[in-house]
């Protein structure tokens, strides 16, 4: 007879604690730029990530002009960084037939928004927070949070959870995104729906896109749509509210070479207050939508500035503007998806001619692209 004896694996757990004015949670756009203002300011605060590095792909490739101006401040502009592609101009296809091709008109003199990938100017944002002497803490996740009348205590892990700390703050501030932990451990409805179709995404390069277009839609009577993008020269970014938009890509461009794909769901959702006591919601963690409107990432980054500043001046009215500005964008994102995948003969003729009159008439293309660039 064997015997055989098993020994718990025991883990040393160090546990210690520590003070800050501003706990960040999540390194993406909306918790970078928040901490960007407050160490901008000389403001203490720190930014965890839970991931143990940087994803640099899969994310937004529009970068809408009044996000430009709010980041200019920290010297990161079109003008700064390399290989941004203003946004001149889109095609839009119906039944593989030309429906618009749109000369996109300038807002205040500049292209209402910009290509460039997520993760290159997220890159940026937090090069320029090292510069002010705040490191993104990666491997570090939240998992618990006590909240008292003026303050957060945070339990933090490290180390895959051999290491925790509790960690005191003056405010803390959910970027933690979509499945937001913060929104989780407190208990905050998440208010919406979700779309019911799959959706998948890729990138590819290629050399088969036409160089003077930014962006080319091709709808069907079906309600299934095709979105493309150009983040930067030569790659190109599919989203499709159905699977398999790889198979899509390489039909289209018989030279693709496929970069990465995923599946994905949508929803449309938002908590009706982005505060909770001495907690705050930002960015996805507070709202999401379809990505076809290109605004969740601007919407983060709005939120991330307009927060710090407001917080910086005891000005708790932001709590109105952040819920105010989610519900504005969301009915428009919201409206813009529905009328793109609508399978309404009849909204299907009026959007069309909609687009018709844009491609003609620069100011009837205003309207909407006003809404993208942000200023308003
Ligand atoms: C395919 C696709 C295309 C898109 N295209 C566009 C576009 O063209 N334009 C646009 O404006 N938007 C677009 N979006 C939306 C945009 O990518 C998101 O809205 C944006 O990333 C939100 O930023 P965020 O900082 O709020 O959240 P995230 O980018 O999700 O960052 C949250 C971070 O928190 C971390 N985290 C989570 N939990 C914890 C925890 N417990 N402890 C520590 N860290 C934690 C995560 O690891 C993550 O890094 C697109 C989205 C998709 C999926």
């Amino acid at each position: 007879m064997r015997f055989v004896t098993h020994f718990p694996l025991i883990s040393v757990q160090k546990s210690y604690a520590s003070a800050t004015n501003f706990l960040v949670v999540g390194a993406g756009a909306s918790g970078l730029v928040f901490a960007l203002t407050c160490a901008a300011s000389g403001i203490k605060v720190r930014i965890i990530e839970k991931r143990s590095q940087r994803a640099l792909i899969g994310k937004a490739t529009g970068v809408a002009q009044g996000v430009w101006q709010k980041l200019e401040r920290f010297n990161i502009n079109e003008s700064v960084i390399d290989g941004a592609i203003p946004m001149r101009n889109f095609v839009f296809f119906d039944d593989e037939n030309l429906v618009a091709n749109i000369s996109v008109p300038a807002i205040n003199k500049k292209q209402p928004a910009s290509m460039y990938p997520q993760g290159k100017l997220e890159q940026h944002l937090e090069k320029s927070l090292r510069d002010y002497g705040v490191v993104v803490e990666y491997g570090t996740t939240l998992t618990d949070i006590v909240q008292y009348d003026n303050c957060v205590c945070a339990s933090l892990t490290k180390n895959e959870g051999s290491e925790v700390e509790k960690c005191e703050a003056q405010w803390l501030i959910g970027a933690d995104g979509a499945h937001s932990d913060v929104r989780r451990i407190l208990k905050i409805p998440f208010v919406g729906r979700d779309y019911p179709e799959e959706w998948s995404v890729a990138e590819i390069t290629t050399s088969q896109w036409p160089s003077q277009v930014q962006a080319q839609l091709f709808l069907n009577h079906n309600g299934v749509g095709l979105f493309l993008s150009e983040p930067s020269h030569g790659v190109i970014q599919g989203i499709f509210n159905a699977p398999d938009v790889a198979g899509k890509l390489q039909e289209k461009f018989p030279d693709a070479k496929l970069l990465y794909k995923r599946d994905f769901r949508v929803s449309l959702r938002r908590v009706l207050s982005p505060r909770i006591g001495k907690i705050w919601l930002i960015g996805d963690a507070a709202h999401v939508q379809s990505p076809v409107g290109g605004q969740g990432l601007n919407l983060a980054i709005w939120d991330g500035i307009e927060l710090a500043d407001a917080l910086l001046k005891n000005d708790f009215s932001v709590e109105r503007r952040l819920a105010s500005r989610a519900a504005k964008v969301l009915f428009f994102t919201d409206f813009d998806y529905r009328l793109l995948a609508t399978r309404m003969r009849i909204l299907r003729a009026l959007r069309n001619s909609y687009w018709r009159c844009a491609s003609r008439y620069p100011s009837v293309a205003k309207w909407f692209f006003k809404i993208i660039s942000g200023i308003w």
